[in-house]
């Protein structure tokens, strides 16, 4: 009988994983409204085709889409696929994150393990769902955002400038290193000037809010004050906007065209606001490596869907991975989680440059330089401005 034990564990991850699954089913009304400038309240769900409302029992997540096959109960039309994969991906999302941060807390912050052979053991603690919940708002925010932009290439300012104020009044609410007390953060001597200093390495404590914006922290913000909480979420949310904006500026100027779009700034910029600003910088660099793998798989893909049925002279394959305009949402959106997950690993490795403001100018100017470069030599091949797709 011992695995009566782990009962509990058990019932909690069934219960976040139905959480995720019906909070997936309301992002999907998201998903599909928004973009028309809809109201997501009323009216309730309904068919798209033929406007019948759709019954209860055939708005059960994942079972009524399978029954029905994803098909309306009284016209047939199809539904997209997009309506089981998001449910079901919120749910595996928040599971995973359940099981990261709370069972086995992955970004190892003191007391916020649940701990379910304890004696005190049939409830994760406060704390933990305070982490849990602030961080499933993001990944709602970035799911929705990835979905929306995948399907119509734009990003609404309703889901990332709502999610955005969550993260700025968490983390005004969840200062760092909270919830270690504020002490922890006496593990830089006043004598230490930079936290960059390599007898710290790794020694930056993790709190709800990974860093703070700035190590030694001012006087007027001290560690543990909705002060520090409120400045770091801000920070992090000009940084995550001003970096896009920047490569947009840098890129445009040089290859003489538009590229990305200021959603993709918002999209940071909320991610910014919970992760601080260290995150977001990086995401930008995952998250391109992500967007040129999701390219690829999805011209693969196009190509393979393509040769099963050839489309007849003159006619475009229009999909909607297109390769004339490519969102950079969902490669952005993967950019930020790989990056906030690997923090653990990245973040000690990144102290030198990211606390040090010399070090940090000279990176930010290089990669200018070197982005401008980049943006010019891929528009000399492209000098006539009316290149068709010609490949
Ligand atoms: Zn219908």
């Amino acid at each position: 009988m011992e695995w009566l034990f782990h009962l509990p564990l058990v019932l909690w991850c069934l219960t976040v994983f139905s959480l995720g699954l019906m909070i997936g089913s309301f992002l999907n009304v998201v998903i599909a409204r928004l973009p028309y400038e809809k109201s997501i309240i009323w009216p309730s769900s309904r068919c798209f085709a033929c406007y019948q409302p759709i019954r209860f029992t055939d708005n059960v997540p994942i079972l009524g889409y399978l029954r029905l096959r994803g098909k309306c109960r009284a016209c047939h039309a199809p539904y997209s696929a997009r309506y089981l994969w998001v449910e079901v991906g919120t749910g595996v999302a928040f599971l995973s994150l359940f099981l990261a941060e709370v069972v086995f807390n992955w970004h190892g912050i003191p007391g916020m393990k649940y701990n379910h052979l304890g004696p005190d053991s049939s409830i994760p603690p406060f704390q933990c769902w305070a982490l849990f919940g602030y961080h499933a708002v993001l990944l709602c925010g970035l799911i929705a955002a990835a979905a929306i932009d995948a399907e119509h290439h734009i990003i609404p300012t309703q889901v990332t400038y709502t999610v955005l104020v969550v993260g700025v009044i968490g983390g005004a609410l969840m200062p760092w290193p909270w919830p270690q007390p504020a002490t922890v953060a006496s593990v830089f001597p006043p004598e230490i000037t930079m936290w960059s200093h390599p007898d710290y390495t790794g020694k930056v404590p993790t709190g709800v809010q990974p860093w703070p914006f700035w190590g030694p922290t001012f006087d007027f913000a001290p560690p543990g004050s909705w002060k520090l909480g409120l400045l770091t979420s801000l920070t992090g949310a000009l940084v995550g906007s001003l970096v896009i904006r920047a490569t947009k500026w840098v890129f445009e100027t040089g290859f003489g065209r538009e590229a990305l779009g200021l959603g993709d700034a918002d999209l940071l910029m909320m991610a910014g606001a919970f992760l601080g600003w260290q995150i977001p910088v990086l995401s930008l660099f995952v998250g391109s490596v992500a967007t040129l793998v999701l390219v690829l798989s999805a011209r693969l893909l196009t190509r393979k869907r393509a040769g099963v049925a050839p489309t007849p002279p003159g006619t475009s394959v229009s999909g909607p991975a297109s390769p004339r305009e490519l969102p950079f949402g969902p490669g952005l959106a993967i950019g930020v989680v790989v990056t906030w997950f690997a923090w653990p690993w990245l973040g000690p490795r990144l102290q030198f440059p990211f606390f040090d403001a010399t070090m940090m100018m000279i990176l930010v100017g290089f990669m200018c330089v070197g982005l401008l470069a980049f943006a010019l030599l891929m528009r000399r091949p492209n000098e006539p401005v009316a290149a068709t797709a010609k490949k």
